[in-house]
Parts: C-alpha cells; sequence; structure tokens
C-alpha cells in the first residue's frame, strides 16, 4: 500500500484516480486547490504524487518544480497527468521533475501500470540508498520486500 497525493481539480478525475489506487490497495488524497498542495503535500508524506498540468492559480509545471525544489519533497516521484499533449510537453513535463506522463483521457491500464512502476522503482531506490547493513545481501528480506500481494487484475482472494 502506498500513500498517493493527487493534485487535480476535475471532480471526476479525482474520483476516478482515487477510485483505481484504492482498488490497487493504495491509500489516495486528493487536493483541488494547488495553491494547498505542496503543504498537503509535506503533511501527508506521500509515496507518490500525481497531478494534473492544467490547473487553475499554481499550474502542474510549477507545483513540480517546487516539489523538486523542496528538501523534504525532493525525491519524492511525480507522475504528470495532461489532457493536452502538443510537441514537446513531454520534455517541458520531464525537465521541470516529473518522471512519468500520462495523457487524457486517461488509459486505466497505462495508469496502474505507470503507478506501479513508479513505486516500484522507488522502493528499488529507497533498498539501495538507506537501508541498514545486512539486509541488502539477505536474499530472504529482499524477496519478503518484492512480495506486494495481489497484483494488477487479480482480486486478493477474498470474493465470495
Ligand atoms: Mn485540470
Amino acid at each position: 500500500m502506498a500513500k498517493i497525493l493527487i493534485v487535480e481539480d476535475n471532480a471526476l478525475n479525482i474520483k476516478l484516480f482515487c477510485d483505481l489506487l484504492a482498488a490497487h490497495g493504495h491509500q489516495p488524497e486528493a487536493v483541488t486547490d494547488s495553491r494547498v498542495a505542496l503543504e498537503k503535500a509535506k503533511s501527508f508524506g506521500p509515496d507518490l504524487v500525481i497531478t494534473d498540468i492544467q490547473l487553475p492559480h499554481v499550474s502542474g509545471l510549477d507545483l513540480i518544480r517546487m516539489i523538486r525544489s523542496d528538501e523534504q519533497l525532493a525525491q519524492v516521484p511525480i507522475m504528470a497527468v495532461t489532457a493536452y499533449s502538443a510537441r514537446g510537453d513531454e520534455e517541458r513535463i520531464r525537465a521541470a521533475g516529473a518522471q512519468a506522463y500520462v495523457s487524457k483521457p486517461i488509459s486505466v491500464m497505462k495508469f496502474a501500470q505507470t503507478v506501479d512502476d513508479l513505486l516500484n522503482d522507488e522502493r528499488e531506490r529507497a533498498r539501495e540508498g538507506g537501508t541498514a547493513e545486512g539486509e541488502i545481501d539477505n536474499p530472504y528480506t529482499q524477496a519478503n520486500r518484492t512480495d506486494d500481494g495481489p497484483g494488477p487484475g487479480e482480486t486478493g482472494g477474498d470474493e465470495p
């Protein structure tokens, strides 16, 4: 389970993203006003931030830059979601500091897969960077850590 902050001004998209993430066992939290997104991120401590690019007030690109230059949040993976994918958009989004980019209308498969990839990369990075001595070489520890439970498309086995 991962804590995922969603910054999105469209209520239907918020519902869609939250439902999708919850169905994958994550803990989503949504912010509609990008002006409070940075503060919310600091208090929530997300494992991943998903942000819309077309936002009133603070744009998604500016928010990505703010997160990247914040000491506490600099390492948090960011996935951008955007409705208008003009030429050069992806480069601008990645240059601002997002690791991934999904265009709207989103493909549910692509959305879920991108979230999984980013969280796996982040776990990998955390494991390499900040684990206690001795843990890295223990194959049992590593095996346990890669066991994330049911994958996409699996129910978890609690259906009647
Ligand atoms: Mn928007």
